[in-house]
């Protein structure tokens, strides 16, 4: 993800806790002040990808955050009363502005990963710049394999929503199965059918939509060929 720079400076904490994107929010003031606001900085103003929506869409983009979610993560969370664990798919609300489940005073302090052990594991993402860039779409498999036989999943999406999410459907078409294509097509339907875009960031509705069928089929073929 990112740059090679920016990977070295900011922190895991920080891209879990990393803002909502959306091209009409992320923009300078020259062009703000020209074009008017939104919802997310003026609460009274509407949301101008979808005039008629009650809150704000802006999209989840952080990389690590699906990864995180597949491989089963938890995040320790530490504030002046003490300290709790929460599951990483937990941290999020589907809400472009309010998109954390944190109050404040909570930090992220760790995050913590289950053993690994039979677990197979790939994240893809699409982008514009192939260099350095947020995923317009990302998907994050994991697959706990006995011999060929899936008997645990978890496939997690980003980028196609204001929160990241798993899609419990698309690893139960899987679990029980050798990933054969059928089993693979299934999921990806799931997949599919859970990811809704809006437009408010780079490519097409449709594009990032086809495009989470096709990295889930991607990614699953990928753990069944341990490729
Ligand atoms: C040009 C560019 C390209 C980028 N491309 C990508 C990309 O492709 N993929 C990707 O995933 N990200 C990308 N990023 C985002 C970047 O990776 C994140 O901004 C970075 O990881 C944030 O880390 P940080 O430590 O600097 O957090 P900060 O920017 O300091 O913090 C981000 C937010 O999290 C809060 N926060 C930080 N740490 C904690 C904590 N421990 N507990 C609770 N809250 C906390 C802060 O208060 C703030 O609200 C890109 C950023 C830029 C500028
Ligand atoms: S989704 Fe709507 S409210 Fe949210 S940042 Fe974009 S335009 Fe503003």
């Amino acid at each position: 993800m990112s740059t090679p720079q920016l990977r070295n400076m900011g922190t895991v904490g920080g891209n879990i806790c990393l803002d909502t994107r959306c091209n009409w929010y992320d923009q300078s003031l020259f062009w703000r002040t020209a074009e008017g606001y939104c919802m997310k900085t003026h609460a009274s103003v509407v949301c101008r990808v979808a005039t008629s929506s009650p809150r704000c869409l802006a999209v989840a983009s952080a990389d690590t955050v699906p990864a995180l979610i597949a491989l089963g993560a938890s995040a320790v969370v530490a504030n002046a009363q003490g300290e709790r664990r929460v599951a990483i798919a937990d941290l999020y609300r589907e809400d472009g502005i309010s998109y954390l489940t944190l109050e404040r005073g909570d930090v992220v302090t760790a995050v913590e990963l289950p053993l690994e052990e039979g677990w197979r594991s790939a994240y893809l993402k699409l982008r514009d710049r192939n260099s350095f860039d947020f995923p317009i779409v990302g998907l994050a498999a994991a697959v706990r394999l006995e011999g060929a036989t899936v008997r645990d999943a978890r496939i997690a999406i980003t980028a196609v929503a204001s929160r990241p999410m798993l899609v419990a459907a698309a690893a139960k078409a899987i679990v029980g199965t050798r990933l054969e294509d059928e089993a693979i097509a299934a999921a990806a339907d799931a997949v599919h059918k859970a990811a809704r875009p809006m437009d408010n960031t780079s490519g097409t509705i449709s594009q990032r939509k086809r495009a989470s069928r096709v990295f889930a089929e991607r990614a699953l073929r990928s753990l069944r060929d341990g490729s």
